[in-house]
């Protein structure tokens, strides 16, 4: 066998562990592991892409491969290590621009490297094309991260006319990719320019989205770069760049999709709909009183409850209250109580992150009921717990057309017979918006951070016993 088929070989079995690794992904039990296949399969394929040119010539490039794989490596690995779980979807959005910045930088380094020697249409449109994606992903990632850093503010950057605005944007890149694939004759210069537009429209295509829509711009610009890297693939020929590209961009595409039908939005709606952005909803009627209660009161009506769904949302992974959560759950239990959690799927600040919290507090699986089933639940539910979520339990979402969330479906806890909701504040969530669940004639507030109002709920529930 040819060494050249080996590496081939190598490209084969890093393709199928990655693909093995993300199936494993689906289920909270084999999630490490899967990561830790796909990781290495990755591992194994980068190895194969820098020794592949074989007994080519290195012209001392291994020196800086290794040096910016060394580099590379050793941020992320920091990276990933201090990141808390709720800024993980800015870390996402970072690292996604990277990828897309890597494509940006191909796509230049190659369109500058063919000059003179044009090729055909077709070639030279995979180079801009992936020039263009890449360009538009790396701009659309950066301003995605400095918003969910709560560093620009959605509405600053918006203008009057934006979408019109972003129809001329895409229409002059489109015209860009034309012209730039017809001949690649154009100058440094004009490239430059193409480049420069192309990373503006990615962050006047992100300018315009916010509130509650950010799950799913973020997945969008996933896809995005997943599609860059599949074309820069074809550029280079390298089969790993594209199974790993076309894997990015497919499970971002479905992602994506699959959270807009979450929210009950068309993926153009999304986009141009400025959804989340202006409308603050109805604002508490001056006359509707909040009723909190007591720990003991909370205790009580838990314990003695048949039924009970928790409804878990940003704020228990902010207050990293996931194991005490459980182990009330478990003194429950214990006391006759059905225990389950309702799972909203854009709860928390990431796709699965419920789950995820869940899972590292060893919650078992079956008690997790997604949207549908929690809903039915509901209905014959004694009492629900809602602990740090807030948009995801708007009833305005159903009832009033006005607020930026109608339309989005929610966890109708009101339904239940009584709704206890633990929070630090009357403040708002994510989208920004009033929420009239806390004025409800059965919902009872439970103020303070999530982790200490737990513990104080254990102790109480110990206490009856
Ligand atoms: P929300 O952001 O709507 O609400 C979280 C609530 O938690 C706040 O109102 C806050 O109230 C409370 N809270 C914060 N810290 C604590 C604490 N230490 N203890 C107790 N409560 C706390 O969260 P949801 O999960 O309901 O909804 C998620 C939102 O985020 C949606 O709008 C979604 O679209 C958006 N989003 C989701 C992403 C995803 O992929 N899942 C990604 C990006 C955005 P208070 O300050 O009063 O304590």
């Amino acid at each position: 066998m040819s060494p050249a088929v080996w590496f081939d070989l190598a490209y084969l079995v890093g393709s199928v562990c990655i693909v093995w690794g993300l199936k494993r992904m689906s289920s909270p039990e084999t999630a490490g592991p899967g990561n830790t296949l796909a990781a290495i399969g990755m591992g194994l394929a980068i190895l194969a892409a820098v020794f592949y040119p074989l007994g080519e010539d290195d012209n001392g490039n291994l020196i800086w491969i290794f040096g910016g794989l060394l580099l590379g490596s050793g941020v992320g690995y920091v990276l990933a290590k201090k990141v808390a779980m709720t800024a993980m979807p800015q870390m996402v959005s970072l690292l996604n621009g990277m990828g897309g910045a890597t494509a940006m930088i191909l796509g230049l380094v190659e369109y500058l490297r063919i000059g003179s020697n044009s090729g055909s249409f077709a070639s030279n449109l995979t180079v801009v094309f992936a020039l263009l994606v890449g360009s538009v992903s790396f701009g659309g990632s950066l301003l995605a991260y400095l918003k969910l850093e709560g560093k620009v503010d959605d509405k600053k950057i918006t203008l009057p006319f934006h979408s019109a605005f972003n129809l001329v944007l895409l229409a002059l890149v489109l015209f860009g990719t034309w012209a730039l694939s017809f001949s690649t004759n154009w100058g440094t210069g004009l490239l430059f320019l193409f480049t420069a537009i192309s990373l503006f429209y990615g962050l006047s295509f992100v300018a315009p989205i916010g509130g509650a829509d950010m799950p799913v711009v973020i997945s969008l610009l996933n896809s995005f770069t997943g599609i860059s890297a599949a074309t820069a693939g074809f550029v280079y020929g390298n089969l790993m760049m594209i199974v790993g590209g076309i894997l990015v961009g497919a499970s971002g595409t479905i992602l994506t999709l699959m959270m807009c039908k979450a929210m009950n939005r068309s993926l153009m709606n999304v986009i141009v709909g400025g959804f989340g952005n202006a409308v603050p909803g109805v604002a508490a009627d001056s006359n509707q009183q909040v009723k909190s209660v007591g720990l003991t009161d909370a205790a009580i009506q838990l314990a003695y409850s048949k039924t009970v769904l928790v409804v878990p949302g940003y704020g228990l992974a902010v207050a990293q209250a996931q194991k005490v959560c459980k182990e009330l759950d478990e003194l429950l239990e214990a006391n006759g109580v059905d225990v389950r959690y309702g799972i909203h799927p854009v709860a928390g600040r990431m796709p699965g992150h419920m789950n995820v919290l869940l899972a590292e507090a060893d919650v078992p699986y079956p008690k997790l009921l997604d949207l549908e089933e929690a809903n039915d639940f509901l209905n014959q539910c004694d009492a629900v717990v809602v602990i740090g979520a807030n948009d995801v339990v708007n009833p305005a979402a159903e009832r009033d057309p006005s607020s930026s969330i109608y339309g989005m479906p929610v966890l109708k806890v009101w339904q239940a017979k009584n709704t206890i909701v633990m929070k630090r504040s009357m403040g708002k969530g994510y989208a920004g918006i009033e929420n009239p669940l806390f004025f409800e004639k059965n919902t009872y507030m439970l103020f303070g951070d999530a982790k200490q109002t737990l513990q104080g709920l254990v102790s109480e529930v110990k206490g009856l016993g």
